[in-house]
């Protein structure tokens, strides 16, 4: 119940992978025959992550993962930028990954602003056109929201860019694989993914840089990837990246039919069992996997740790810092009070979910909150 957290590897990826870690083991650098089969074998996967974009194989490059995706287009692009103090438009309620930063970028000089969302979760992509200045050099706006599953207007927001002539970037981690994602429809420029969220390995990623884009490399080094990500290439890595993708292209509308009903299923039935529970963000346009609940007068960490020792595997909305429970900054974003952000969890199904899942969630869930609650002393005073 916490795919959006990590998915596991799909058995097809392991088998494609396996050759690349013991027989073909090549640097796809090298001439000879070793190197040029490990070259071959990151050339398909290339291919493969392309068409599941949408764009062509020269405008993929391959990271370590979502996290250096996001750094290499926001750092890339403002650091490549003429302009004296470059300005960037982003979200609130983005992953830390652009968060974090977007803040750097500050403490360096440019100036940012974060576009507010409503309690939908999504952005008003009219609020973007407004906060353009002539200083403009991004906008990166996240595709679909790892807390909440809200997916943002994009279409619209390439269109603005395009007519101001403003790179676009989008995180799209938690959207590839999930829903369809078309560089070209979208209107983006620059796009952030990361295969083990798609059933892939961790620790290796893509980014999608159309064709003539300026950027700044992030890392120095060798040539590899067309100058723009030196570094010996993670030949398995990028060929399980390849066939995650090219699962996903072929199972895209079964995924989504098949795992909003078993969402679907999974939060009804949770309404229909527990009281005084809300959903949170648009029900009608988030991820097919994603559901995030507030349960009254129950705390999340406390939640997540009880539904583990039964064996379910959650999350809450809120991230553990140093000690303390700051509540999530996307809950607060879409108004939740901090009380009610704490009593948030996030239930994320994937493409090995199955109804036995469903089934032992639903009959596990309802005693874990009414325990929680029946130690609550403000469960008690409500009477
Ligand atoms: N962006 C989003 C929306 C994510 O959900 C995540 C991972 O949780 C990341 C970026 C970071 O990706 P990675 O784990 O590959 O660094």
């Amino acid at each position: 119940m916490d795919n959006n957290a990590t998915t596991p590897l799909a058995p097809e990826v392991f088998e494609a992978m396996k050759p690349y870690l013991v027989e073909d083991y090549g640097n796809a650098s090298s001439i000879h025959w070793f190197g040029q089969r490990a070259k071959n074998a990151v050339d398909k996967a290339r291919q493969q992550v392309a068409k599941l974009l949408n764009a062509r194989p020269s405008e993929v490059i391959f990271t370590s993962g979502g996290t250096e995706s996001d750094n290499a287009a926001i750092f890339g692009i403002v650091q490549a930028s003429r302009v004296a103090n470059p300005h960037l438009i982003t979200t609130g309620i983005e992953h830390h990954a652009v968060l974090n930063t977007a803040q750097e970028l500050e403490k360096r000089g440019a100036s940012v602003t974060y576009v507010p969302v409503g309690s939908a979760g999504v952005i008003d992509p009219e609020e973007v056109r407004r906060s353009i200045r002539p200083e403009t050099v991004l906008i990166s706006i996240m595709h679909a929201n790892n807390e909440i599953g809200a997916i943002q207007p994009l279409e619209e927001i390439g269109i603005i860019a395009r007519e101001r002539d403003i790179y676009f970037h989008t995180d799209a981690v938690q959207s590839v694989g999930k829903i369809p994602v078309d560089v070209e429809k979208l209107g983006v420029d620059l796009l952030s993914l990361s295969a083990h969220k798609l059933n892939g390995p961790k620790g290796v990623g893509a980014m999608y840089i159309r064709r003539g884009s300026i950027l700044r490399p992030l890392l120095y080094g060798g040539h590899h990837e067309r100058d723009r990500r030196p570094g010996t290439e993670n030949v398995p890595g990028i060929v399980g990246l390849g066939m995650a993708a090219e699962l996903a292209a072929a199972h895209l509308q079964e995924y989504g039919h098949g795992v909003a009903a078993l969402r679907d299923r999974l939060e009804q039935g949770i309404l229909e069992k527990v009281s005084a529970v809300s959903v949170n963000g648009d029900p009608a346009r988030r991820l097919p996997n994603t559901c995030n609940l507030s349960f009254d007068c129950v705390e999340g960490e406390g939640f997540v740790i009880a539904m583990d020792l039964r064996g379910i595997a959650c999350s809450t909305g809120a991230a553990c810092s140093s000690g303390s429970v700051e509540p999530s900054h996307v809950l607060s974003a879409i108004g939740l009070t901090p009380a009610q952000a704490r009593a948030s969890i996030r239930l994320s199904l994937g493409r090995y979910s199955t109804a036995e899942d469903i089934d032992a969630t639903l009959a596990t869930l309802p005693a874990v909150v009414e325990r929680l609650r029946a130690v609550s002393p403000r469960w008690g005073a409500r009477g």
